[in-house]
């Protein structure tokens, strides 16, 4: 069969190279000029340091499948990312840790002390938590809360953390030890030579056909005997229904001769310092050595239609919308929707390889006969 993909992100690169891998031919149509999506790594011609163009991507995962297949594409060197914020003139490591609450407390507190100590300043009137403050409130209490999520999390949403979900607090563990990696999965790394060159070598297989600078235009569509998008899923539609809400990010540029933070990543929780964090890309790559540095600063808005859409909001209205558009998926033919911006989701790029691998599978199933392809192979909207 014919295919063409929107979208040469893991998740276009990914199907791509399964399809491919069973004999289809596949053409791949990016519209900006590198592969990667928002992935994309590249040196920086002054420093000389490996940038994430698009914000810190780093990759943790506890799936063997993701984490073999991208290990066949990259050297994936073990990096435990730690993350530290800035409150009040303080400096405290996140995600909240013994050490966070004690340095906040200004206590000496054991570990069951300090699950004590929580416990009584935690909502325990609060059951299933309605939105992002009530979750808070019930695990970590309010004073961690005003300090550490309440202003951080009104800049990178726009709005009150009582309107937003709770899930989006989920992602973030509450810790009474002093163990301060970011993430809890036991696969944690950072690809030697970076993202894209990964994503090229997923790309880089007979079959496949990669056209940079160019749109998947509905003229395109009609060539191909099916389409995979993973571009905006109301993209698709043409934005009938109207536009599905993002958060969008601005990056401002810091250069400096040295060492600007010291780590990777420093949040800045006080709401009246307009960013969310700063990160510094040199130290994604401490076997790297550079005496110059790039950081920059990350400013959330509202998207924009010309705007990188970065954040899917899904409020109740974002949902209404996206029942909309997922009933007009299902009558849609001959494509198959994808990946974080093709089904309006929050996704890691671990899911979004799992979800990739799992479509290719369900999508050469279907071509042998066991049924229709399907327009999602996701069990959750
Ligand atoms: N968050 C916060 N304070 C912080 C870091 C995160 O309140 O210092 C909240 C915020 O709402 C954010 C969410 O936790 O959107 C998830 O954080 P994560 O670091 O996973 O965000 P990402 O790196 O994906 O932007």
């Amino acid at each position: 069969m014919k295919f063409g993909i929107a979208g040469a992100g893991f998740s276009g690169a990914v199907i791509a190279r399964r399809l491919a891998e069973a004999g289809h031919t596949v053409d791949v149509y990016e519209s900006r000029d590198h592969v990667a999506g928002n992935c994309h790594t590249e040196r920086d011609a002054d420093t000389g340091v490996l940038v994430h163009r698009y914000g810190p991507h780093i990759f943790h995962t506890d799936d063997e499948r993701v984490w073999d297949y991208i290990n066949g594409f990259g050297d994936m060197v073990p990096f435990n990312h730690r993350v530290r914020t800035t409150v009040g003139g303080r400096v405290y490591l996140l995600p909240v840790n013994l050490l966070t609450i004690n340095q906040l407390f200004e206590k000496a507190l054991s570990p069951d002390e300090a699950r004590a100590f929580i416990a009584e300043q935690a909502d325990a009137t609060i059951g299933e938590p309605a939105n992002f403050e009530e979750q808070a409130l019930k695990f970590v209490g309010r004073p961690m809360y005003e300090a550490f999520f309440y202003g951080y999390t009104k800049k990178q949403w726009g709005m009150e953390p009582t309107e937003l979900p709770a899930s989006i607090l989920k992602r973030l563990p509450v810790r009474f030890t002093y163990e301060d990696s970011y993430f809890n999965h036991p696969h944690q790394a950072m690809p030697r030579g970076g993202y894209t060159e990964i994503v090229e070598r997923i790309l880089d297989r007979e079959g496949i056909t990669v056209h940079l600078s160019t749109r998947y235009t509905e003229d395109l569509r009609g060539e191909y005997d099916h389409s995979i998008w993973t571009g905006p899923l109301d993209a698709w539609f043409d934005y009938r229904f109207g536009r599905l809400g993002y958060r969008t990010l601005d990056f401002e540029e810091i250069r400096y001769d040295g060492d600007l933070l010291g780590c990777s990543v420093m949040n800045f929780g006080d709401y009246e310092v307009p960013f969310t964090r700063i990160s510094e890309h040199k130290h994604f790559a401490p076997w790297e050595s550079h005496e110059k540095s790039v950081a920059f600063r990350e400013y959330a808005r509202e998207c924009g239609p010309d705007d990188i859409p970065y954040y899917p909001i899904r409020l109740a209205n974002d949902k209404t919308l996206l029942n909309q558009y997922l009933e007009a998926a299902e009558d849609a033919e001959h494509v198959t929707f994808v990946g974080r911006l093709g089904t309006y989701r929050y996704l890691d790029m671990d899911k979004t390889i799992a979800e990739a691998l799992t479509a290719a599978d369900g999508i050469l199933a279907a071509i042998s006969g066991r049924g229709p392809i399907a327009p999602f192979y996701v069990t959750s909207h």
